[in-house]
Formats: structure tokens, sequence, C-alpha cells
């Protein structure tokens, strides 16, 4: 079981008193869906195999950033279900010692198959992408015809022991907006949280456009003429009152108590408090989302180089971080895409389901 000890390490702080808490790491590029606003090309140039990191140099890597501070792990992808017994490596990073939280983002295609075990290898948390209830909407968004696999993927997941699982919901003016209510009431029936999240111009969103993007104001209107009041969730434990910022969502609730959460990144980041870092599944290590270059970590491990030596590193990089990415993107006067499908190829760790979202 991961040590609940929160004393364990003091984290490090960046140049804007970031402490470096969680991390997102990327098992595979690989992914059986193709979602539009994620992988809306046909073809993609894909990272080798023999580059990709086993899982005993995931485990290594995890354990120097846990003793560096961090101590929540979120596995991510591409399809993290597509890599191979991935309950292996939960088991190994359910015993490092100071994480604390330990959490996997699914398309939830695969979910049926491996819910039972991820529980039992120490899986605490489970968040599952669906977008929309209609299959055949789900088909046009993901070029797959796996909708009812999703769904029953949820049950599974619920089955194994897994409460309160998050439903992620990108949401897309003109493609799934008149489904706020829908799935806010999903969200009801499976004892679950919906989070609504603003389409971003992340690497490989190659479809973005601003025109597309419904915010969370927007979000919010829509949802308070269905349903009434809605109350942001106030955390006061420290007095301040102020909008319980679980970051990256924001929590919102009805006058029934049912939550909800948006995640607004393109129209109102919240790069101030963000305490996330990114490794992809061939050991780069990325310190913003929409940075465009990271730190080869793998290069170091796999030249043997000393534990001591990879922490150096990591400290370093962490202590001179500036990033304020999706801050910087709002600032922009004219917003596109952020890479072009040509840069992308030459550099696929550009990716969103190359650096995990
Ligand atoms: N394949 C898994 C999944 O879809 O849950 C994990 C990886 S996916 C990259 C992680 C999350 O990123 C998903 O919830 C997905 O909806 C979100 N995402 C991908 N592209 C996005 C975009 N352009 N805007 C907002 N969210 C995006
Ligand atoms: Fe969709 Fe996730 Fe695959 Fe991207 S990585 S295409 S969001 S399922
Ligand atoms: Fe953090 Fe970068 Fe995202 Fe801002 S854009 S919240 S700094 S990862």
């Amino acid at each position: 079981m991961p040590n609940s000890d929160s004393s364990f390490t003091r984290p490090i702080a960046d140049a804007l008193g970031r402490p470096l808490r969680s991390l997102r790491v990327s098992v595979t590029d690989r992914c059986n869906l193709r979602c539009h606003y994620c992988m809306p090309e046909d073809e993609y140039v894909w990272l080798q195999r023999e580059e990709i990191l086993k899982f005993e140099e995931i485990s290594e890597l995890a354990g120097i950033f846990a003793a560096l501070g961090v101590n929540k792990i979120r596995l991510t992808g591409g399809e993290p279900l597509l890599r191979h017994d991935l309950s292996a490596l939960i088991r190994l990073l359910a015993q490092k010692e100071g994480i604390q939280d330990l959490a996997l983002t699914t398309n939830g295609v695969l979910l049926r198959r491996h819910a039972k075990d991820l529980r039992a290898a120490g899986l605490q948390r489970i968040t599952v992408s669906l977008d929309t209830l209609r299959p055949e909407r789900f088909q046009t968004l993901t070029r797959s015809v796996a909708h009812s696999a999703v769904l029953d993927g949820i049950q599974a997941a619920r089955e194994a022991g897994f409460n309160n699982i998050k439903v992620n919901a990108v949401i897309m003016r003109g493609f799934n907006e008149d489904e706020l209510t829908d799935l806010i009431q999903f969200g009801r029936q499976i004892g679950g949280e919906i989070r609504f999240i603003e389409y971003m111009d992340v690497g490989g969103a190659t479809r973005w456009s601003l025109d597309k993007v419904m915010t969370r104001a927007e979000m919010l209107e829509a949802l308070k003429r269905r349903f009434g009041a809605i109350r942001p969730v106030v955390d006061d434990s420290d007095g301040s009152a102020e909008i319980r910022s679980k970051a990256p969502a924001d929590e919102f609730e009805f006058q029934d108590g049912v939550r909800f959460g948006i995640i607004s990144s393109t129209s109102q980041p919240f790069c101030r408090s963000c305490d996330r870092s990114r490794l992809t599944p061939d050991g780069v290590w990325f310190l913003c989302l929409y940075a465009s270059q990271g730190i080869d970590l793998k290069k170091l491990l796999r030249s043997g180089a000393p534990h001591e030596v990879i922490a150096e590193t990591i400290r370093q990089a962490w202590t001179e971080r500036r990033d304020r990415g999706a801050e910087e993107r709002k600032l922009l006067n004219a917003r596109g895409v952020l890479f072009p499908v040509e840069e992308l190829r030459k550099d696929p760790r550009r990716e969103m389901h190359t650096r995990g979202g």
C-alpha cells in the first residue's frame, strides 16, 4: 500500500513557488480510438518499441520522483490499457514510498477485461473519458464502434469496487454541447462525477479553433438554465473560503448536492497552481503540457547514471521552471493550432497522445 505519511518528502518548488507533486506517466503512445480533438489525422509517427520504458524503468524513475516530493501518479497515454499487463506496473507503483494517490485515465474500451486486476494491484482511482452518450456520435468522434464497451467498462469498474468514478467529457461547440444535461444525469446514475473539459489547443489538436470551444462560463449558463442554481464548492478548511480548486477541475454543486467539475484550461487557465509534469512512454520529462522540448531521463537511466545524478537533473530543471503554457496561449491575439502536422511528425512527443493528457 502507498505510504500515507504526507511528510515523506517536502516537495521541491519551481521558480514560481509551485511544488513538484503530480506526475503523469504516459505508458504508450498507441490508442484504439481516434478522437477528433486528439488524433484526427490518418497517419501517425510512432515511438520505436525499444525506446519505450520497461515497467521496471518507470518504477525506478517514479521512486526518484517520489523522493523529490511527488505523491500523485496518474497513468495515461495513448490508451494505457493497451500496455500488456498494466497491473504489473500498478503493483510496482503501489508499493512506492511516498505515493499516496495512484490513478488511471482510460478511454474505457478495455476496462471490462482489466478492472478487477487493476483494483487488486492497488489502483485507487479511475477516470474514464466519454464525450457522448450517443453511439452514432461516438463513432463519428472516435472512428470506433466501441461505445457500448465503454459503458460496460464503467460498469465493470464499479463492480470491481472503484467508487466515485470520474468521467471526462470534452465539450465541443456544434458537436456535443447539447449533451451537458444528459451527461450530468449519467453521472448521477453511475454515482460518479462528470468533469466537462474545454476543448484545448494542445499538440495534436490539429482541427482546433477558438470558435469550437465552449467555455466554462457558457457551460455554467446552460446548466443553470436547466437545473437552477449552481454554487461553487467552497473549501473553507483553511478559513479562506476560496472556490475549491482540486486542480485542474473546479467543482460545482447543484441544489440537490450533486457535484460536477469543469476543467477550463482554455478560457481560465490555472497555471499559477500547477504542480504537474509528464513523462512520455520513452522517458522524456516535460515540465508543461505545452512545452516543445523535454528532458531525456531515459538516456540518463540507460547510461547507468546513479539515482543522485538523475535526481539532481530533475531538481535543477524544476527549480528553474517558469512554464505557464496555457496562460501564455490565452494572451495570444491570433490563436490557432499549437504545432502544425509536419512538426508533430518530426517530434511525436509533441502529441497529446504521446505526452499524456
Ligand atoms: N486515452 C485515454 C483517455 O482518452 O482517457 C488517456 C489519454 S487522453 C490524451 C487523456 C485526456 O486528454 C482525455 O480525457 C481526453 O479527453 C483529453 N484530451 C485529449 N485531447 C484533448 C483536447 N484537445 N482538449 C481537451 N482535452 C483533451
Ligand atoms: Fe481519444 Fe485518449 Fe486516444 Fe486521445 S489518447 S485519441 S483522447 S482515447
Ligand atoms: Fe501546468 Fe503548463 Fe498546464 Fe499551465 S499549461 S496548467 S503550467 S501543464
